[in-house]
């Protein structure tokens, strides 16, 4: 079984599909070249892996690798909404589509979808979902290495947007406003 590893303090979650050979071999998410690619995308943006926390739909390998199941993703999701609730991350990063449908709840596939967060609720809170193209598939077709690179450069400003946003205390846009937060408490007249 590979459950998931990372930071349990982590602002940014990263959710895969399902272990593959290395993974499962070693029993810990992203450990062979779309792992590598992954450590490459994070350091781009100034992260490494002690930063966030990855976890995949499945927790364990499907057979030869093929695609996980209704009934695989079924016996494995509520594990998956369970970590989310326990990290409570601000932002969560769909890497392909099975991860991406599960959690947005939607049909759309990552070809249409990547690069747009979504505001949504999981376990209770609210996530900004951010899909992205599986680091697998960039792999070999460089035209969606660049694109998920392109994808992954915005990530420092959602992460920044979703964490003024958890903040308490006036909006940065209250600030530039102008506007005075409410004092907690009122003051009395005398
Ligand atoms: N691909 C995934 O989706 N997850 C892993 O852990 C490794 C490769």
């Amino acid at each position: 079984m590979v459950f998931g590893v990372g930071n349990p303090e982590a602002d940014l979650m990263f959710v895969g599909e399902a272990p593959g050979f290395h993974e499962d071999k070693q029993g810990y998410p992203f450990v062979g070249q779309a792992g590598k690619l992954l450590d490459r995308l994070l350091a781009g943006i100034g992260l490494s892996r002690a930063d966030v926390y990855v976890a995949n739909v499945l927790k364990c390998r499907p057979p030869g690798n093929r695609d996980p199941q209704p009934d695989e993703i079924e016996a494995c999701e509520g594990h998956l909404y369970r970590q989310v609730e326990l990290i409570q991350p601000k932002v969560v990063g769909t890497l392909g589509n099975f991860s991406t449908k599960l959690l947005s709840g939607k049909p759309t596939g990552i070809t249409r979808v990547h690069g747009q967060e979504q505001k949504t609720k999981i376990g209770g809170r609210p996530v900004l979902l951010y899909p992205l193209y599986h680091p697998a598939a960039a792999l070999y077709t460089p035209a969606m290495l660049k694109v998920l690179e392109e994808d992954f450069g915005r990530l420092p400003e959602l992460l920044g947007r979703a964490l003024d946003e958890a903040a308490p205390g006036p909006a940065p846009s209250q600030v530039l406003a102008g506007i005075a937060p409410e004092p907690a408490v009122q003051l009395g007249l005398f």
